[in-house]
């Protein structure tokens, strides 16, 4: 099968993934055996492939935003040529002090997608089945692939930052997770003040009903009740913590940052303020998720792009030139 594969990681103008030809996966007991439809395109896989997040493998092939079809491996609830996405998390061990607790997103030793195994920027993909959702008809194939990362992880930062019916939210940065994240707010009947860089982002957020929209550095006219801020960039979280309430909430949706500035505690944190990570995501975000995905009938904006061009579509969301998410598909179901 085709696959775009990582041996070395690089900065992605060198273009680190090499297209080219590969074993198709064998089947396994307890996985389902994926004919790749569609796999969307991480800010996550743009870490992994420039050497932000440490290899765990000689060779890799990324893409943890898997739409497949499912033709090996088959069961009663998974029969062959159902349609189903696969996340980040790949699986957990369920034995864990966090697995029992309901907690497997912080699992201590989580299989991810596209990292610690071979993912989805492929032809096939091997899956545990156990860990595929089923996706909503309505959405085809490219445009279900962005919920499954840039969707859920958005979600479950609601979840973290605690995010109540009504509230006043500021989204930092636009990319594909917000662009889906102010859709689930506005069915919550939140206001949202969005802060980002580049005029074609703005515009898209007030496209999508934003109640605010501002340059990078603007500061929301209002005090927040909560904030999510997306870019990999510690500077941005100090501005966020900067634009709360007493007792309000940053959560960070993002595995890398580039570090976190000093800041006054006096003036920052002081009443009770809190700033949270975000770290992967359990199944029930994902299910939770894709059902209200469902009811609000969410429609991702995806700019395709195909497996020879995997580097162009890092590099284009590395330099923030898509509005909404980048996807890689969608890829014939018959035939290549
Ligand atoms: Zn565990
Ligand atoms: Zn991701």
């Amino acid at each position: 099968m085709k696959a775009a594969i990582l041996t070395i990681p690089q900065p992605i103008q060198k273009h680190p993934l090499r297209i080219a030809g590969v074993p198709r996966p064998e089947a396994e007991p307890g996985h389902v055996l994926l004919k790749v439809r569609a796999c969307g395109v991480c800010r996550t896989d743009l870490h992994i492939v420039e050497g932000e997040l440490a290899p765990r493998r000689q060779q890799l092939i990324p893409g943890h935003q898997i739409v497949g079809e499912v033709v090996e491996g088959a069961t009663t609830e998974l029969p062959v040529g159902t349609r189903v996405g696969v996340s980040w998390i790949g699986g957990t061990d369920g034995t864990c002090w966090y697995c029992r607790r309901n907690m497997e997103n912080l699992c201590d030793a989580p299989t991810f997608t596209g990292y610690s195994v071979n993912g989805g920027y492929a032809e096939y993909a091997l899956a545990r089945a156990d860990f595929v959702f089923r996706l909503p008809a309505a959405l085809d194939d490219l445009h279900a692939a962005p919920l499954l990362c840039a969707g859920i992880i958005g979600f479950r930062s609601l979840r973290v930052a605690g995010v109540e019916p009504g509230e006043r939210v500021g989204l930092f940065g636009f990319g594909a997770s917000a662009h889906l994240a102010i859709e689930v707010l506005h069915a919550w009947k939140c206001d949202v003040y969005v802060s980002t860089r580049g005029a074609s982002h703005r515009r898209m957020a007030e496209s999508l009903g934003a109640k605010w929209v501002g340059a990078e550095t603007d500061k929301p006219p209002v005090e927040l009740d909560r904030a999510i801020t997306f870019a990999p960039s510690g500077d941005v979280v100090v501005d966020a913590l900067a634009s709360l309430r007493k007792g309000g909430v940053v959560a960070i949706n993002a595995i890398h940052l580039d570090r976190i500035p000093q800041f006054d505690y006096d003036r920052l944190l002081w009443g009770e303020r809190q700033i949270r990570s975000v770290a992967n995501m359990t199944r029930a975000d994902a299910r939770d998720f894709l059902q209200l995905a469902a009811e609000i009938k969410l429609h991702p904006k995806v700019t395709s792009f195909t497996l020879d061009q995997a580097n162009e579509a890092l590099a284009a969301v590395k330099s923030d030139a898509i509005d909404g998410a980048a996807a890689i598909g969608p890829q014939s179901v018959d035939g290549g």
